[in-house]
C-alpha cells in the first residue's frame, strides 16, 4: 500500500523531540495562550518575513479573521479562484459577503487575473489568490490588479508553507495571509491549527482581539464581540519542532517531484508547471489525464492511493452556484482531468517507481 501522505512515518522520524515538546506543555499545563504559542508565532512570522503572526484555530478561521478585521461583510464581494478547497469561499460567506469566482490558468492552476478583472464590480472589496498545490500564484499580476482596483489582497497560503515568488516567501505579499496547519499540510500540527501573518500592526491587534473574545491581553476587558479561535499550546509546541524541518521536507518533496517529472517526461500526462520565478513546494503532485476513471481503477487494484483535488469547481458547487455568473471553463476542464498521486517527504524511489509503472502501463493503453 502506498499512501498519499504518511504522517506516521514523519512522526517516527522526530518522535523524541515531539514527545518532549508535548510533555513540556503537559508539565506546565498552560494549555491556552501558553508560552509555546507566543514562541511559535514569533518563529513563524520570522520564517515568512512578516512583522506579526497570530495563531488561531484553523486555516478557515484565519481567512475569516482577516476578512472580519478588514470590515468585509454584507453587501461586499470577494474574488476567489474557482479551483480551491471549499474553505476559501466559506470564509467569505461566513462574514456575510459574497464569493465571486474567477477562472484559473490552465497550467499553473492559480488565479487567472484577466478573468478576475472582468468580474470586478463596485462591490468588490478583496481578492484572495490561492497558492494551490504548493505553487505560487502570479503575485506581480495580482498585486497590480488589486492596486489598480483598490482591492485588499489576501493570500490563502494553506497549501504553500515555504513557497516563494521572486525569492520572497508567499504570505508576505498581501495585506494579510492565512495559513492552515491541518495535519496533512506541508507544515501540519497534530490536530486543527492555523495562523494569520501580516505587517499591519492595527490589523494584527484587531485579529488578536477577534480571535480571543474581543479581549486584548487584559482578561475580561472586551472591546468588540469576538469569537473563540485560538492556537492550542500543544499544537504550537508541535509546530515549533516541525518548523525546523520544513525547508528540508520541502526540498525532499521537490526532489521527489523532479524524479516523477524525469520519469514521466516522455508521456502525454500534463505535469505540474513550475516557472523559474517561483519555488513550488509540491503540497500535492498532480497529473492531468483524459480517461481518469480507468487510471484510478489501476491505482486502486495496485494498492496505490490517489485523489481528486477537487472534483468540482466551486462556482458550480451547490452552496455557491449563481446562474447570473459566467461559469469558469478552465476550472471545469481541469477538475475533469486532474489526479493527485503519492508525494510526501518520506516517499522512497521504490514507491515512486511503482507509481510510475502504473502511469506507464496506463499511457501505453
Ligand atoms: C486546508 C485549506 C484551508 C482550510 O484550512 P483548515 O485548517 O482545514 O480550516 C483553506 N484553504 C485551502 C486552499 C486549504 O487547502
Amino acid at each position: 500500500m502506498i499512501p498519499l501522505v504518511d504522517l506516521n512515518a514523519q512522526y517516527l522520524s522526530i518522535k523524541s523531540e515531539i514527545d518532549e515538546a508535548i510533555n513540556s506543555v503537559l508539565a506546565k499545563s498552560d494549555f491556552i495562550r501558553g508560552e509555546a504559542v507566543f514562541r511559535f508565532e514569533n518563529e513563524f512570522a520570522k520564517y515568512i518575513g512578516t512583522d506579526y503572526c497570530i495563531g488561531c484555530g484553523n486555516g478557515t478561521d484565519a481567512l475569516e479573521l482577516i476578512l472580519k478585521a478588514l470590515k468585509i461583510g454584507p453587501g461586499d464581494e470577494v474574488i476567489v479562484p474557482a479551483l480551491t478547497w471549499i474553505a476559501t469561499a466559506e470564509a467569505v460567506v461566513n462574514v456575510g459577503a459574497r464569493p465571486v469566482f474567477a477562472d484559473i490558468n490552465k497550467y499553473s492552476y492559480t488565479l487567472d487575473t484577466e478573468d478576475a478583472e472582468k468580474r470586478i464590480t463596485p462591490k468588490t472589496k478583496a481578492v484572495i489568490p490561492v497558492h494551490l498545490y504548493g505553487n505560487s500564484a502570479d503575485m506581480a499580476a495580482i498585486a497590480d490588479l488589486a492596486g489598480r482596483n483598490n482591492l485588499f489582497l489576501v493570500e490563502d497560503c494553506a497549501q504553500a508553507h515555504g513557497a516563494e515568488y521572486l525569492g520572497k516567501k508567499i504570505g508576505s505579499f498581501g495585506i494579510a495571509s492565512a495559513f492552515s496547519f491541518y495535519p496533512g499540510k506541508n507544515l501540519g500540527a497534530y490536530g486543527d491549527a492555523g495562523a494569520v501573518v501580516t505587517n499591519s500592526e492595527d490589523l494584527a491587534q484587531e485579529m488578536r482581539m477577534l480571535s480571543n473574545h474581543g479581549q486584548t491581553d487584559k482578561k475580561n476587558l472586551h472591546f468588540v464581540s469576538g469569537r473563540n479561535s485560538r492556537l492550542d499550546t500543544i499544537q504550537a509546541a508541535v509546530l515549533s519542532v516541525k518548523l525546523k524541518y520544513l525547508d528540508k521536507w520541502n526540498l525532499k518533496r521537490t526532489e521527489a517531484a523532479r524524479y516523477y517529472i524525469s520519469k514521466l517526461g516522455h508521456t502525454d500526462y500534463i505535469l505540474p508547471d513550475c516557472k523559474p520565478d517561483t519555488k513550488h513546494v509540491y503540497h500535492l503532485f498532480t497529473v492531468r489525464v483524459k480517461n481518469r476513471e480507468k487510471l484510478m481503477e489501476r491505482f486502486s487494484v495496485s494498492g496505490i492511493a490517489c485523489a481528486i483535488h477537487y472534483p468540482k469547481p466551486l462556482d458550480i458547487l451547490d452552496p455557491f452556484y449563481d446562474s447570473s455568473q459566467k461559469t469558469c471553463e478552465v476550472a471545469s476542464l481541469v477538475t475533469q482531468e486532474i489526479l493527485s498521486i503519492p508525494l510526501f517527504p518520506e516517499i522512497t524511489a521504490g514507491q515512486q517507481d511503482s507509481v510510475s509503472d502504473i502511469l506507464f502501463e496506463h499511457y501505453k493503453g
